[in-house]
């Protein structure tokens, strides 16, 4: 069932999660496999699998995540020093959980990305 992936349970409460922020229209937790010293996944609450599944008219979900991590960035203090935003879509970008997130990776200097493994 496209409302039945692991996020969906956190955003229902089913299952534990770290969670930083929320409102009436998305979650923030701690990634459970962090790949940086900060490392929050910002999750919408409505339905929306991938990148490719945005309704063309619906751009404030994703503005909406990106404006909960620029702020939470702030808030922490890392805001200056800098952080990356990532969205993958699908198998080449290695998407694992198919309710569309933002990660926030910050607290370190990243290395670069993109490279074909
Ligand atoms: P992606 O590969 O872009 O689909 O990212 C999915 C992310 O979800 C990965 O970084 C996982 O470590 C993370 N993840 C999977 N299950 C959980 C969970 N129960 N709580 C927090 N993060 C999770």
């Amino acid at each position: 069932m496209a409302e039945d992936t692991i996020f969906h349970k956190i955003i229902r409460r089913e299952i534990p999660a770290e969670v930083v922020y929320e409102d009436d229209d998305l979650i923030a937790f701690r990634d459970i496999m962090p790949q940086a010293p900060v490392h929050v996944l910002f999750v919408p609450k409505e339905t929306v699998a991938t990148l490719n599944d945005l309704p063309a008219d619906r751009p404030e979900i994703i503005g909406r995540l990106a404006v909960a991590a620029a702020r939470y960035a702030k808030e922490q203090g890392f805001a200056e020093d800098g952080y990356r935003i990532v969205m993958n879509c699908n198998r080449h970008a290695g998407q694992t959980v198919f309710q569309l997130h933002l990660h926030l990776l910050a607290g370190a200097q990243l290395g670069r990305f993109g490279t074909p493994v």
